[in-house]
């Protein structure tokens, strides 16, 4: 089988209000253990997927999203933390205060639907995980993640 330079990915929020789809290949998938992703996703981690901001296009439900201008980082940055203001799902994050991430989208990847070339599986695995000094001791060593104490 050929691989698909240019796969489409479809997302949802949980109420379907809000429904997108992501064209390419992620350039990172992280784990973020931060306190703010804990908090965010109401989890012990939040799965995350970096795409360039013009990979994302939205289908429906893009005026029922809801942005949280998150200033209490560590990092000094203020990422941006777009949810579904019906159903409370994380979507995505902005952080144009980062100069590595400003131009891109980051999509979590529980929001999305499936993966048509079959290989969505392990593209979305995650390769880094930030914020291990604040990883759950019961959350266990992944695999093949490069660890990072903080965000970098
Ligand atoms: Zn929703
Ligand atoms: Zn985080």
């Amino acid at each position: 089988m050929t691989p698909n330079p240019q796969p489409t990915y479809k997302g949802s929020c949980l109420c379907k209000a809000i429904q997108y789809t992501i064209t390419g290949t992620p350039l990172t998938t992280v784990l973020c253990h931060c306190t703010n992703c804990k908090k965010s996703s109401g989890s012990s981690f939040q799965a995350n997927l970096f795409f360039k901001k013009d990979c994302l296009n939205f289908q429906s439900g893009q005026d029922k999203l809801s942005t949280y201008a998150d200033a209490a980082t560590d990092s000094g940055g203020i990422p941006h933390r777009s949810f579904c203001s019906v159903c409370g799902s994380n979507i995505l994050s902005t952080n144009d205060s980062h100069d590595l991430v400003k131009d891109l989208v980051i999509i979590t990847s529980g929001c999305l639907d499936g993966w048509p070339t079959g290989e969505g599986e392990k593209e979305f695995r995650p390769v880094q995980e930030y914020y291990c000094k604040r990883k759950v001791e019961w959350v266990r060593v992944l695999g093949e993640t490069k660890e990072f104490e903080g965000m970098t």
